[in-house]
């Protein structure tokens, strides 16, 4: 399974993230992890195990950053372990997933001989360094995420942070649960409802097939040809 959750908006990313974690714990207990845009730069912490220990290791983190995403891993390829731990982080690209990337193996093999180095055990980090690999030759994520997605075969709800875009979360969905959560100035998602229901009621189901973008005053959808899909509120 594995749980995502993130945040963009006008107050202090992280503890609303871990909040939003804690309620869906029940997705995945191997490992947590935390992204979160900071001054020119993107944190990222991870713990293996419960999500206590990915508290105690924030409890330190002086972060002010008011954008971010955080994941709860069910392990499925790749052992419980820190580096296996999501966000996982590919050039200024940082990504966390829920689901199973099946051609995990070939596509891995493939960026390896474009020179790639892979950190990681997961398929998820293949979904990084896909997306890093044709954003390097575009420099727009946008488009990026539309051709890595034509590589993929499996299942995916992803959430993509870019250092050069504080502001922005992108979002894919296939075959995993990903919802919106709108607020005043401020807007959520995650893989399951609970985890936002503290902050809004406002909550838009994302479809099997459809990319979303997301800032502090917007969201918009797409389907994977890059269209915007035109949502009744
Ligand atoms: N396949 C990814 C991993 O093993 C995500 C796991 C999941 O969604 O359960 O890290």
């Amino acid at each position: 399974m594995c749980g995502i959750v993130g945040y963009t908006g006008n107050k202090y990313a992280v503890p609303i993230i871990i909040d939003g974690l804690k309620r869906l714990e029940y997705r995945g207990y191997d490992s947590a992890g935390v992204a979160v845009h900071e001054r020119n730069a993107i944190k990222i912490v991870r713990a293996v195990g419960k999500l206590k220990n990915l508290i105690e290791k924030t409890n330190n983190l002086k972060a002010s950053g008011t954008s971010g995403v955080g994941h709860t891993r069910w392990a499925t390829h790749g052992k419980p372990s820190e580096v296996n731990a999501h966000p996982h982080k590919a050039g200024d690209i940082v990504l966390v997933h829920n689901g199973i990337i099946e051609n995990y193996g070939e596509l891995k093999a493939s960026l390896i001989k474009k020179g790639v180095k892979f950190e990681s055990e997961t398929d998820t980090e293949v979904i990084a360094h896909l997306i890093n690999y044709y954003f390097k030759n575009t420099n727009d994520l946008f488009s990026a995420i539309l051709k890595a997605i034509k590589d993929l075969k499996g299942s995916f709800a992803c959430a993509v942070l870019n250092l050069k875009e504080p502001d922005k979360i992108y979002l894919m969905k296939y075959e995993s649960p990903l919802v919106l959560g709108i607020g005043e100035q401020e807007n959520f998602f995650a893989s399951d409802i609970p985890a936002l229901l503290p902050y809004t009621n406002k909550i838009v189901y994302m479809k099997d097939g459809e990319i979303a973008v997301i800032t502090d005053n917007s969201y918009k959808i797409y389907d994977f040809n890059g269209n915007e899909i035109k949502r009744k509120k």
